[in-house]
């Protein structure tokens, strides 16, 4: 059964936490490829736009076309050939590395070697001069190896008036800030996520808990019942639920009631109840009729019962029932039989004995009862019973018995309670 109970319980709770789980590594994995695609063409686009106006500012500042003179790139009729003021004031306002190539060669170029100098004059990566240099066309990639580093790079052609490709401008950054920025990025969006999966998790596992615990109770619960403990309660919360695990519970007290009544008992204090005590005094006076036997019989309430109820609660009222019909019960273990007639009433039917016999009996319970702590919660619960007592000798007719019995209670209440009342003459 143990083994039972925790895979089900292991189920609802995968239920509850697996689907979140896979949806927010889902929505991560997504909104990872999201941020990617979209960080990546950010840089793209703004290499692209510098290299665009980097470029007009070339042709402003030095207007005329790019030629080598004695080993010197010339632009118009300026001498380039080591004017990196050109290169390093982009470098200095954008944070992007810029490179001017000729033909294929880098003669202006603001990224550096370890050892601090310019990688000037070395050469372009073939993919790049075939696409650019040889056919015209715009080049882009998150990853050119340009020395020993690799860097997300953006290449556009350089033309003279005529429209010759006669080199290159280069914008890039080092690949590894840019995918530090986007994983910065992707980091922050995926711990949001997660944050919100856990709260989630959380939420769903006390409810699951607590719908686990129901079910959990209603079982305990039902194999009390099905064991024959029909004293036994269910945990309030079960009831208080206005689902189907609620309707469960409350199906299942109404099972256990029907069953007491079944079988004769009262569901609260597992004692026989007031059918029953019908059927054996019916029986008992049978037996006098037919034998030369008597039986007496006591019927007690609880001395000012509503004020317990009114002083420690409903439930403490019950558990005072409750303990208070042990010790009755006890003490009719081999006398007679106890019975709950109702509320705080008891009937007690003491077999072979006639009310004088009774009365010594009854002036022990009281006793006993007196001395018995009955508890609620840390508080000793006082209580005093009255008893209106009667036998078979003063009358052999059941209505009548019981009539007597019931005056000689009310007597006892009337006279201050804590009494036991028979009368003495007839
Ligand atoms: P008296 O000495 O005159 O008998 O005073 P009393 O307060 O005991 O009598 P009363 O008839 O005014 O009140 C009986 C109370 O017993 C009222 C009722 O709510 C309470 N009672 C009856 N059955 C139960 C029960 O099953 N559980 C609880 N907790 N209280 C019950
Ligand atoms: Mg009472
Ligand atoms: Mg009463």
């Amino acid at each position: 059964m143990k083994r039972k109970k925790r895979k089900f319980a292991i189920n609802v709770m995968s239920l509850a936490v697996i689907p979140i789980l896979i949806l927010g590594m889902f929505v991560i994995f997504i909104t990872s490829s999201l941020i990617y695609t979209a960080l990546k063409g950010e840089v793209a686009n703004n290499l692209e736009d510098l290299a665009r106006v980097s470029y007009q500012d070339f042709d402003m500042q030095y207007p005329g076309d790019y030629y080598l003179n004695n080993n010197h790139l010339y632009k118009g009729t300026e001498d380039i050939q080591n004017d990196f003021n050109l290169v390093d004031l982009i470098k200095n306002n954008t944070g992007v590395d810029a490179t001017l190539f000729y033909q294929d060669k880098r003669i202006l170029t603001t990224i550096r070697q370890e050892d601090g100098k310019r990688v000037v004059d070395t050469i372009a990566p073939d993919e790049v001069i075939e696409t650019v240099l040889n056919n015209d066309k715009e080049f882009f990639s998150d990853s050119v190896v340009i020395n020993v580093s690799s860097y997300v790079a953006f290449y556009m052609p350089s033309e003279n008036i005529d429209q010759h490709v006669v080199g290159m401008l280069f914008m890039g950054r080092p690949r590894a800030d840019v995918m530090n920025h986007i994983m910065h990025n992707i980091y922050l969006v995926s711990l949001s996520i997660i944050t919100i999966m856990i709260i989630a998790i959380i939420v769903s596992y006390y409810y699951s808990k607590k719908t686990i615990f129901a079910l959990n109770t209603t079982k305990h619960f039902l194999g009390a019942v099905a064991n024959g403990d029909l004293t036994t309660e269910i945990d309030p919360y079960v009831l208080q639920r206005h689902d189907e695990i609620g309707d469960m519970g409350r199906f299942a007290v109404m099972m256990k009631e029907s069953l007491s009544d079944l079988v004769g008992k009262d569901p609260l204090t597992g004692l026989h109840n007031r059918h029953s005590c019908d059927v054996v005094l019916a029986s008992l006076i049978q037996r006098v009729k037919q034998k030369n036997t008597s039986f007496a019989v006591a019927m007690g309430d609880v001395d000012f019962f509503k004020y317990v109820n009114d002083t420690y609660g409903h439930q403490a009222g019950d558990e005072t029932l409750r303990q208070l019909a042990k010790v009755i019960s006890t003490h009719m273990e081999h006398l007679g039989f106890v019975f709950r007639w109702g509320g705080e009433e008891f009937v007690l039917i003491y077999e072979d004995m006639d009310r004088y016999q009774a009365f010594k009996h009854l002036e022990i319970l009281q006793e006993q009862i007196d001395q018995e702590s009955i508890y609620w919660k840390d508080d000793k619960v006082k209580i005093t019973m009255t008893f209106g007592l009667a036998d078979s000798n003063e009358y052999n007719d059941l209505d009548e018995l019981i009539n007597l019995i019931d005056d000689n209670l009310y007597r006892g209440k009337k006279e201050g309670r804590n009494r036991i009342v028979f009368n003495t003459l007839k």
